[in-house]
C-alpha cells in the first residue's frame, strides 16, 4: 500500500494502461494500438511515453513506483520473457527487462489470464476467498487456478488448459489436433460456427449478421428469442458445466469465475452450466460449486498487474 503503480494489458491489437492509486483503484486509463509488427522496442517506447503521461496524474511528491504487464502466452514469468505468442509474432523477447531498463522501476510480467485471475481474486469476484478458478472464455478457452491464495502453475507452467479437456472423442476437430474439446463448444468462434451450421441444417437462412460473428452476436440473437441461438448457448453452457464439474472433482475448489468476451452471454451461458454440474460430479462436490461472471471485466488484468507490481516492491526479484 501507499504506492502508485501502473497495470498494463498488452494484447494482440491494443495496449491498455491503468494508473492505480494506493487504494487499488484504476484512476486513469490510456489505450494505444499494439502495432506488434513494429517490434517490441517500439511497444516499449510507446508504453514509456504513456507512463510518463500518466505520471502527471499522480499527486506532487508521489511517483509511479512499479509496473505490472501481462501479455498473451506463453510467457516465462520467472525470467520476464515473452516466449512466442502466435498473435504477437514475437519470439523470446526479454520484455520485462527492456521495460524496466527504460522506465527505471521494477516491472512484473505475467500471462494475461493469470493476471486477470489475480485481479479478480484480490479485488473482484474472488475477494475473501481462499481458492478460485478463473476461466477465460473468448477466442480460446483456458483457466488460471488460484489455490490457497497462490497461482497454481504446475511443473511445466501449463496448468489450467481446461479448453482442451475432451468431452466427446468423436466430436469436432479442435485446433489442438484432438476432437471434441471443451473449446469446440464454448469459444467465441465455435459458438458462431455451431450457430451457422445449425441454421443451415434446419434450412433457415442466416440472419444478416455483421462479420465476424462472435459469441456476443449469438447471445444477442438468443436474447431476441432465436431458438437456434438459445440451443447453441445451452449446449455451450452444458459443456462449460461439465468442465467445471471435472475441475471441481480434481481440485476441490468451489468458485469458478467466468471472464472474457463470451462471459458477456451471462446467464444464457451460466445457467445451463450450473444445471449441468451435478450430472458430471459427486452431488457432495456439486453442492459447493459456484459459477459466476467476472466482476471486473477489462479491469481484471489491469488490477492483477497492479497487484503484481506491488509484489515487486514487497520482495524485489533476485537480479
Ligand atoms: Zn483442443
Amino acid at each position: 500500500m501507499g504506492n502508485w503503480v501502473v497495470g498494463i494489458d498488452l494484447g494482440a491489437t491494443k495496449i491498455a494502461l491503468g494508473l492505480i492509486d494506493p487504494a487499488d483503484r484504476v484512476v486513469a486509463r490510456r489505450r494505444i494500438p499494439t502495432l506488434a509488427e513494429d517490434g517490441p522496442e517500439s511497444a516499449v517506447e510507446r508504453i514509456a511515453q504513456q507512463i510518463s503521461d500518466l505520471q502527471r496524474e499522480v499527486p506532487d511528491g508521489s511517483r509511479i513506483a512499479a509496473v505490472g504487464i501481462c501479455t498473451p502466452g506463453p510467457v516465462d514469468h520467472a525470467t520476464g520473457t515473452i516466449v512466442d505468442p502466435p498473435n504477437l509474432g514475437w519470439r523470446n523477447v526479454p520484455f520485462r527487462g527492456m521495460l524496466s531498463d527504460r522506465l527505471g522501476v521494477p516491472v512484473a510480467l505475467e500471462h494475461d489470464a493469470k493476471a486477470a485471475a489475480l485481479g479478480e481474486f484480490h479485488y473482484g469476484a474472488g475477494r475473501g476467498e481462499r481458492s478460485m478458478v478463473f476461466i477465460v472464455v473468448g477466442t480460446g478457452v483456458g483457466a488460471a487456478i488460484i489455490a490457497d491464495g497462490r497461482l497454481y502453475r504446475g511443473l511445466h507452467n501449463s496448468a489450467g488448459e481446461v479448453g482442451h479437456i475432451t468431452l466427446d472423442p468423436d466430436g469436432e476437430l479442435c485446433t489442438c489436433g484432438n476432437r471434441g474439446c471443451v473449446e469446440t463448444y464454448i469459444s467465441g468462434p465455435w459458438l458462431a460456427r455451431r450457430y451457422q451450421r445449425m441454421l443451415q441444417r434446419k434450412g433457415k437462412p442466416s440472419p444478416s449478421l455483421e462479420e465476424p460473428i462472435t459469441g456476443e452476436t449469438v447471445a444477442a440473437q438468443a436474447r431476441a428469442g432465436d431458438p437456434v441461438a438459445m440451443q447453441v448457448l445451452t449446449e455451450a453452457g452444458e459443456a462449460l458445466g461439465a468442465a467445471v464439474a471435472t475441475m471441481a472433482m480434481i481440485l476441490s475448489i468451489d468458485l469458478y469465475v467466468i471472464g472474457s468476451s463470451v462471459a458477456r452471454c451471462g446467464d444464457l451461458l451460466l445457467e445451463p452450466a450450473r444445471r449441468a454440474v451435478p450430472r458430471h460430479c459427486y452431488q457432495s462436490v456439486a453442492s459447493h460449486v459456484r459459477i459466476v461472471c467476472t466482476e471486473l471485466w477489462d479491469d481484471a488484468p489491469l488490477l492483477g498487474c497492479g497487484w503484481l507490481a506491488r509484489q515487486t516492491l514487497a520482495a524485489p526479484p533476485a537480479p
